[in-house]
């Protein structure tokens, strides 16, 4: 049985008083259940959404990090300084930041190995853009990208980690991927993790994401290794993201 789990990606988005608002609807809506609920904040908001979900259920993580330990890094974020708010989850290698901050497979591979030294759950991030499913492309993207991150840090690492598929086409496009093409592509990263090593391979919760919503939140999450959602747009929503966070 593998850990459901639905992770909300703000970006950058958020005021002192809307982060309020969104966390305190959440606290207040989020049915007991076995889902893993996770909230992944702008850096500016990490120590309050920290202090709000005190003893609260919900996890919170961090939307990147760097992969040094500290020193002069300018403008950079450490995992120490993740922990030192009790942050327990990071994003890596989101296509936005593949894309807009030319982020490279060895980079993200770097910062994966750091987030699992440091005791934090990365959630890695792979996804072909338009282009490279029209051409025929898809699995070879994302099993280089899964692979990039398996050769350096190690199949058994990923014991620790969640992995998301999220097509680029599909990400705030609302154009979402179809149950059977999100499907096929999670059963194709799952079997190449299986060949490696069955038991990590069976238990890793692999989501989903790209234009999820309460509307097709269901029907995704129903597929056989699709394990929950990351949620860009909807997570900004107390009652849509709870109702997604419902369904899985
Ligand atoms: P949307 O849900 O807004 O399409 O974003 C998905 C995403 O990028 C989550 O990381």
């Amino acid at each position: 049985m593998r850990t459901a789990v639905v992770a909300g990606n703000w970006k950058m988005n958020g005021t002192k008083a809307t982060v309020a608002s969104l966390l305190r609807g959440l606290k207040a809506g989020l049915a007991p259940g076995r889902t893993q609920v996770i909230v992944c904040a702008p850096f500016p908001y990490l120590s309050q959404v920290s202090d709000e979900l005190s003893g609260s259920p919900i996890q919170w993580g961090a939307q990147n990090v760097s992969q040094h330990t500290a020193g002069a890094y300018t403008g950079e974020v450490s995992l120490e300084m993740l922990k030192d708010f009790g942050c327990t989850h990071v994003i890596l290698g989101h296509s936005e930041r593949r894309a807009l901050f030319s982020e490279q497979d060895d980079v993200i591979a770097d910062k994966f190995c750091a987030a699992l030294a440091a005791g934090l759950t990365p959630i890695l991030c792979v996804g072909e853009t338009l282009e490279q499913r029209e051409s025929g492309e898809t699995n070879t993207v994302v099993l280089q990208q899964l692979m990039a991150v398996v050769d350096k840090a190690g199949i058994a690492s990923f014991a620790g980690a969640i992995l998301a598929y999220e097509p680029v086409w599909a990400i705030g496009t609302g154009l979402t991927a179809t149950p059977g093409q999100a499907q096929e592509v999670h059963e194709i990263l799952r079997m190449c993790l299986r060949d490696l090593d069955e038991a990590v391979a069976s238990k890793l919760s692999i989501l989903y994401g790209g234009s999820v919503k309460a509307s097709n939140a269901a029907e995704l999450f129903s597929c056989a290794d699709i394990d929950g959602g990351l949620i860009g747009g909807a997570s900004l929503d107390a009652e849509e993201f709870l109702a997604i966070c419902q369904a899985a």
